[in-house]
């Protein structure tokens, strides 16, 4: 691993449910410092496609390096098999995702649960957890919630509590999964400051979003899935003002 070795690569990925193609060879690199947004229609795959990032989906063909090294499933159809339960830990911890409903512990409080994942899974001591969990919620703006429970917080303030929880882990990457799309629109703009603000301080992202302006604003990439395949991919200076595919072009214009 040398420091131009990406820290996920995604190569030919394929992944079907039954008789449903959703990824039909889905190449995607993320160097470190790298925002990728992903962008498409409902149903173009884009969830899937994190999902196997995170080994909470198994592919069928293709291959996922994690700093250069294979995630699992390489091989073809007759050698491939499950990563052991060591990697599925090493690369949930690396690639932290978080999700569209911020999943928190409805039964702990909300520094427990951003305290949570690191001392019961890493096993990390219990007082440093505390100090850099105090800490990340601060960083999103909540660090007087920490005794709150997560039905006393607004959406937003969840799921900046959700993004806490996912930088505790300290990850290589965070993969982020339409984190504002179960939001009311004020309370959209809390999130996305966090996330503009993960991103200027080089934090490595794969977002999947639905919102144009902060891919526009945030992405060093944008890749636009159409069914499972990339139909355009490139800049955002140049994907959002010269899209060359009419799918993208009207995905866009339906977006405004
Ligand atoms: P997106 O996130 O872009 O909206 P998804 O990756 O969620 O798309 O879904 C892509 C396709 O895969 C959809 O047709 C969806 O219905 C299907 N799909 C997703 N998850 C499953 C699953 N667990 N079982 C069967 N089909 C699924
Ligand atoms: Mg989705």
């Amino acid at each position: 691993m040398t420091d131009s070795t990406p820290v996920i690569e995604i190569k030919n990925l394929h992944k079907s449910f039954g008789n449903l193609e959703v990824l039909k060879g889905v190449d995607i690199t993320a160097r470190r410092g790298d925002v990728v947004s992903l962008i498409g229609s409902s149903g173009s795959g884009k969830s899937t496609l994190l999902r196997c990032c995170n080994l909470l989906e198994d592919s069928q063909q293709g291959e996922i390096l994690f700093k250069g090294e294979p995630v699992r499933w390489s091989g073809n159809s007759h050698t491939r098999r499950p990563a052991d339960a060591r990697q599925v830990l090493r690369i949930r911890t690396n690639l932290s995702m978080v999700f569209q409903q911020f999943n928190l512990w409805a039964h702990l409080t909300i520094l427990q649960n951003v305290m949570e994942a690191p001392v019961t899974v890493l096993g990390r001591d219990k007082k440093e957890v505390e100090d850099s969990a105090r800490r990340y919620l601060e960083k999103v703006g909540i660090g007087d919630k920490c005794d709150a429970y997560p039905a006393q917080l607004s959406g937003g303030q969840q799921q900046r509590a959700a993004i806490a929880r996912g930088l505790c882990m300290e990850p290589e990457a965070l993969l982020f999964d339409e984190p504002t799309s179960a939001l009311d629109p004020e309370l959209e703009q809390e999130v996305i400051k966090v996330i503009k603000d993960l991103a200027a301080e080089g934090r490595t992202m794969i977002i999947v979003t639905h919102d144009m302006k902060m891919a526009a604003d945030i992405s060093s990439h944008v890749v636009f899935l159409h069914q499972g395949l990339i139909e355009e991919e490139g800049l955002p200076e140049d994907l959002f003002t010269t899209p060359e595919s009419p799918r993208l072009q009207g995905f866009l214009s339906a977006t405004q």
